[in-house]
């Protein structure tokens, strides 16, 4: 149920925005969703609809971008954006990520892209 409570956190965020902008009807949510959230945007779609059902914002689309995920390298000190090897199966290709792309070492900590942040709600507004 993670989609869920993040789907349900976003509708009451974009509720409260929408509330207190005099909205009429919200026709778009824009989210940008950290590589490690693990959010699937389908799934995260999916529950959106759920949760926005008999609110201010339902029927509103959600527009989802997807954000690398920075790591930090304790070995040789690369800081930046994860690299994952497109010929990866799926299954280890979210395992992938924690290596350090320069030197390959495991010994990373994650320094960005656990977030999720609602950019920009797109409304109409009463006249
Ligand atoms: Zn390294």
């Amino acid at each position: 149920m993670h989609e869920f409570s993040a789907a349900c956190s976003i509708v009451d965020a974009a509720v409260a925005a929408a509330e207190s902008h005099n909205v009429k009807r919200v026709t778009s949510v824009n989210v940008e969703i950290g590589e490690f959230t693990f959010l699937i945007p389908e799934q995260l779609e999916f529950n959106f609809e759920i949760a926005s059902k008999d609110t201010i914002i339902e029927g509103a689309t959600l527009k989802i971008t997807k954000v690398k995920g920075r790591i930090k390298c304790q070995e040789c000190g690369y800081e930046g954006e994860t690299r994952v090897d497109p010929e990866l199966p799926p299954q280890l290709a979210l395992f992938a990520p924690m290596k350090c792309p320069e030197c390959g070492s495991s010994s990373t900590v994650i320094i960005g892209g656990k977030e999720f942040v609602i950019t920009n709600i797109e409304a109409e507004v009463e006249e």
